[in-house]
């Protein structure tokens, strides 16, 4: 009976002849120096949300949904440490009962930690330093193609660390990751909805003018004007996302509201 695996919206479909779910690192090494019993492509699955068809494999996937543990969260370092199987929505859940949370909101909740860590997932709303999750992944630890363990931090190889965080996958299987949180802040939104057909580039220049609209309010009680959270984006990024609404129908039809949700 072949193994059938479809992600979210049934663009990828494989039917790889092993798929293994391990509990522990060793059960991850053992799975890559078995050639003859788990066929290459070997290829690391989270909750199979990618759009992208890097994880389909007709050889072996290892599903870490079976490791999904947290690990340590350090109140002074601000730091978050995981198992890769943890899901964005659970580790999200053990940071709010610390009065922390990561330093993007991202709108995906069944994310792993793993992929997050390596593929590049990106968080369009967010105005802080960066918009994607990887940016804020402090330590990497990862099993070789080979089975060996290995790891890389900011403080220990940053050059590796920062191709490891794009690497989708292809250099190693994820097993923990360390990523820097912040404290919880309240989110306040307001939104305008405008049709888009009406929206002017005027009128875009006019509401970047005008603290009432674009505005964001924190529980602690940073004062700023700007967009929705934590820290201002800056009006590039604003100007940027509303251009966007104006240029392209693509995703949305009907406000700018909707647009600026699209990726
Ligand atoms: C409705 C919808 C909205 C989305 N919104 C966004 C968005 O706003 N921003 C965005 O960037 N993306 C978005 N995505 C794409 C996708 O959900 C994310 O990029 C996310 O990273 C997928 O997580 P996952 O755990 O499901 O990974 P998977 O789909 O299971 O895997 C993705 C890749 O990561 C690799 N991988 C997974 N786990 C590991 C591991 N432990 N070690 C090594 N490699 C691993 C896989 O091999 C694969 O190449 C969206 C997708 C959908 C369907």
């Amino acid at each position: 009976m072949p193994n059938t695996i479809v992600n979210y919206d049934g663009s990828i479909k494989m039917t790889p002849q092993q798929i293994v779910r391990p509990r522990t690192v060793e059960e991850i090494q053992d799975v890559l120096r078995d050639l003859a019993r788990f066929p290459s492509p070997v290829r690391a699955m989270g909750s199979c949300h990618s759009l992208t068809p890097c994880a389909a494999t007709d050889g072996t996937i290892i599903d870490m949904k079976g490791m999904n543990r947290v690990i340590d969260i350090n109140e002074t370092s601000k730091t978050f440490t995981a198992q890769a199987g943890l899901q964005i929505v659970e580790a999200s859940d053990a940071l709010r009962e610390r009065d922390l949370q990561f330093m993007t909101n991202i709108e995906i909740g069944n994310m792993t930690l793993g992929s997050a860590a390596c593929c590049h997932t990106k968080d369009a709303l967010d105005g802080i330093e960066f918009g994607q999750v990887g940016s804020y992944v402090t330590r990497i630890k990862w099993v070789t193609p080979t089975g060996e363990l290995a790891e890389a931090s900011e403080s220990s190889d940053p050059q590796l660390l920062r191709k490891f965080r794009t690497s989708y996958g292809l250099a190693g299987v994820v097993y923990e990751v360390t990523f820097r949180v912040k404290p919880l802040e309240a989110i306040h939104f307001t939104y305008l909805p405008r049709p888009v057909e009406e929206l002017t580039h005027a009128e875009v220049d006019d509401l970047l003018r005008r603290p009432g609209v674009l505005d964001r309010r924190s529980d602690r009680g940073v004062p700023a004007a700007g967009a929705h959270r934590g820290a201002a984006p800056s009006q590039l990024a604003v100007r940027r996302r509303a251009t966007a609404a104006l240029e392209s129908h693509r995703c949305s039809r009907r406000t700018l509201h909707r647009s600026v949700h699209c990726r």
